[in-house]
């Protein structure tokens, strides 16, 4: 089990696609090229690994969530954006019914399952992950056949930008391209869900997966938990603004899997229980005040928490659709200082990370992900990219913190075929 905010991932773990700031189309094109020859090595390691082509390649990005953090689990709003890190899963139907599994952040094994397909909790590691979306699948009715996969991923794991979601959409989508199921994004989406909730344990809400498969360039998705397949388009261009939006990692390692997770998804549903609402959601903010008198002490804050974070994502959804991209950064903050003190989910670094930015002229910072750790966001002028990373650096040194590392966070495409 990881205490909260103090184990960190290893050095082992640094990528080679950090970047900072908006992308000029030099740069863009740069970009291209690069993604190209991904393409390639993983479609070359995937040919190495078992002799064969694959049918195709499919990608599936990870997210930072601009507002709305803890809310798809109470059936509240959220307002993600897909980023250009991607998972790709790299596949090959078979006809016997087995399933291999490897992937290039692995153990460096290939997990291999029998015709029986996977039991819940029975795969141990990563590999539940792809063996959790043939299960839900195979639970929801569809009859598939075994497959050979190999994963490569940018999106930095454990980072709070949803690494989990990218690698079961992809390989929903995989299995979706591989016998030519057709589902929808939100079926997708609930498939991938499915595999975390059922097959790894992790009790999380549809957010991160519904991010990572119906999002769209140059927007943000305006998601309503109770109803994922109503989903909306928000125009989101902070370089049009004059702006760019900063994801930074604090390299803390958080894990959703020990039980904090699931003690305060457990403690709103008391809450919502002991309001007789079907949830949260439900509170309107007009009766929070005596809502909260009639809840106990650990819960309130959490009530306060959900109810003023789902204000803030109609709040940021219209300045959105106004085209005052700059006057999110006090949204963003002040969805911050509610996670910090109300649902107490930050931690010292991602404290400092925000502090650190403000300080250096972000007009916004936040913690995104489910916290303890994690990544910060930091809406900065267009520019300033740099002193504000440079900022954050600096502050975590001095603390004796692991230098953060700084992603771009340009609205990218949701999960697509590439292959
Ligand atoms: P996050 O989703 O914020 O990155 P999680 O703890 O939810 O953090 O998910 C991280 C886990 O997802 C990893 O520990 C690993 O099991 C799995 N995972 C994600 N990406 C990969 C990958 N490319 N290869 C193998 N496992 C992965
Ligand atoms: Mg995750």
């Amino acid at each position: 089990m990881t205490a909260p905010g103090t184990s960190r991932r290893e050095a082992g773990d640094e990528r080679p696609d950090g970047g900072t700031g908006a992308r000029p189309a030099a740069a863009r094109a740069t970009g291209a090229a690069e993604e190209a020859r991904r393409l390639d090595r993983a479609v070359a390691a995937f040919t190495a690994l078992y002799g064969t082509v694959p049918d195709g390649v499919w990608a599936a990005p990870g997210r930072i969530n601009l507002i709305g953090e803890h809310t798809d689990y109470n059936d509240g709003f959220a307002l993600p954006v897909a980023l250009p890190q991607t998972t790709l899963a790299v596949a090959r139907r078979r006809t016997d019914g087995r399933i291999r599994l490897h992937s290039a952040q692995g153990d460096g094994r290939v997990t291999e399952l029998g015709p029986e397909g996977p039991a819940p909790g029975a795969v141990p590691g990563w590999a539940a992950y792809p063996a959790g979306v043939h299960g839900a699948l195979t639970r929801a009715g569809h009859r598939l056949e075994g497959f050979d996969l190999h994963i490569d991923s940018t999106v930095p794991t454990g980072a709070g930008l949803s690494s989990s979601a990218a690698l079961a959409c992809a390989v929903a989508l995989a299995l979706d391209g591989l016998h030519g199921l057709d589902l929808t994004g939100p079926e997708l989406a609930r498939t991938a869900q499915l595999a975390e909730n059922a097959f790894v344990g992790v009790p999380c809400g549809i957010m991160d997966q519904m991010a990572s498969v119906c999002c769209e360039e140059g927007s943000a998705l305006h998601l309503d938990s109770r109803t994922p397949d109503r989903y909306r388009q928000v125009p989101f261009d902070p370089a049009a603004a004059d702006l760019a939006l900063l994801a930074l990692d604090t390299r803390v390692a958080h894990d959703l899997g020990d039980g904090a997770y699931a003690a305060l998804r457990a403690g709103c549903e008391r809450a919502a229980a002991l309001l007789d609402l079907p949830a949260l959601r439900d509170l309107p903010a007009a009766e929070l005040p005596t809502a909260l008198d009639r809840l106990p002490a650990d819960l309130a804050p959490l009530v306060r928490h959900v109810v003023t974070e789902n204000g803030r994502v109609a709040e940021a959804v219209t300045l959105l659709h106004a085209g005052r991209t700059a006057a999110l950064g006090p949204v963003l903050t002040a969805g911050h200082a509610s996670l910090r003190d109300d649902y107490r989910v930050s931690c010292p670094e991602t404290d400092l990370a925000v502090s650190a930015a403000l300080a250096a002229g972000a007009l916004g910072a936040r913690m995104t992900g489910g916290g303890f750790g994690g990544s910060v966001i930091a809406l900065v002028p267009a520019g300033r990219e740099a002193a504000v990373a440079e900022a954050v650096t600096t502050a975590f040194t001095t603390a004796g913190y692991r230098p953060p590392r700084t992603l771009r966070a340009a609205a990218a495409p949701g999960a697509r075929r590439l292959l």
